[in-house]
């Protein structure tokens, strides 16, 4: 029997989208002004739309690094979180201008995995969302670097914003997670390591092959890799949510995923794989 998942996220209404460094930022660690541009016009579209939208945010510390303009990423966790407590408000003012453009208005929110760990900040997370969300404002998330080491260590097992925003659309009970990269989606392979390795439409389940495929390291501006977007994947898809991994270099493309247009990798919900026999 044959599915067409792809369908089915004409249907999702509540979406987080997450957006990594490398989509943001140049190559020399400057924002790159015309794409958080059209990602605040394709957002705001969305919202125009009746759609409820959560973005989750990496950049702050390349906006840090371009706003001091450093050439290099440091390797000192405190002058990371320092960079990070510079970008991030050069960030949400960036977002705050380009949404105002749309008549769109933002709000921030800073986590740690503590607060979403501890069931009265959690509870208290779900009604911020809830009451931002009804008033049709975008809630714009990050990791809160000052206090969480996770994000900004070269741990890869946790605490990136690819976790982030997986946990995130858990909490909110999302039908979809879209997460946009500097890639076209998962490859059988780190396809900078080697041209051969070809893209995968669907994902319906996440097996030991798969964490094989995700085995590279991410690029220098990124902080997960392949190995958290997959993680990501796992955790949403075990609760029911779609994920779409796709490439940010055209913010739009969130539009055609909506319209179920075969974009990226989709990694199907687990409840929602039922019509389809997995192979
Ligand atoms: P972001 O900043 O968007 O989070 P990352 O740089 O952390 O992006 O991760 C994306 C990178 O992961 C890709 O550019 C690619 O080099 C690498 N990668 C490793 N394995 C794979 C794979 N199987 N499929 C696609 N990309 C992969």
């Amino acid at each position: 029997m044959s599915c067409n998942y792809r369908e089915k996220l004409k249907n999702a209404r509540r979406i987080v989208i997450k957006v990594g460094s490398s989509t943001l930022t140049h190559d020399n660690g400057r924002l790159y002004l015309p794409r958080v541009d059209r990602l605040s016009m394709t957002i705001s579209e969305l919202i125009n739309d009746g759609l409820e939208v959560i973005l989750v945010s990496s950049g702050a510390i390349s906006a840090g690094m371009g706003k001091l303009n450093l050439k290099e990423r440091p390797n000192v966790m405190g002058i990371k979180q320092a960079l990070a407590a510079i970008g991030q408000c050069e960030l949400m003012n960036l977002y705050s201008k380009m949404f105002s453009t749309y008549n769109q208005i933002v709000a921030q929110l800073l986590l740690t995995k503590n607060d979403v760990d501890d069931p009265i900040r959690r509870k208290n997370i779900e009604n911020t969302f809830e009451h931002l969300l009804n008033q049709r404002v975008l809630p714009i998330v990050n990791e809160n670097d000052t206090v969480s080491t996770y994000e900004i260590s070269s741990l890869e097992q946790f605490g990136d914003n690819d976790t982030l925003s997986a946990v995130v659309a858990i909490l909110v009970k999302a039908d979809l997670l879209i997460i946009l990269s500097d890639i076209d989606g998962f490859y059988n392979g780190n396809p900078k390591e080697c041209s051969d390795y070809v893209l995968i439409d669907t994902v319906t389940k996440i097996t030991d092959k798969e964490r094989l495929f995700a085995g590279g390291q991410g690029s220098a501006m990124g902080t997960g890799g392949m190995v958290t977007k997959l993680n990501a994947a796992d955790m949403v898809t075990k609760s029911g949510i779609h994920m779409v991994l796709a490439n940010g270099k055209d913010p739009l493309v969130i539009l055609d995923i909506l319209k179920g247009e075969n974009i990226g990798t989709l990694f199907v919900g687990k409840e929602k794989s039922s019509c389809c026999i997995d192979k």
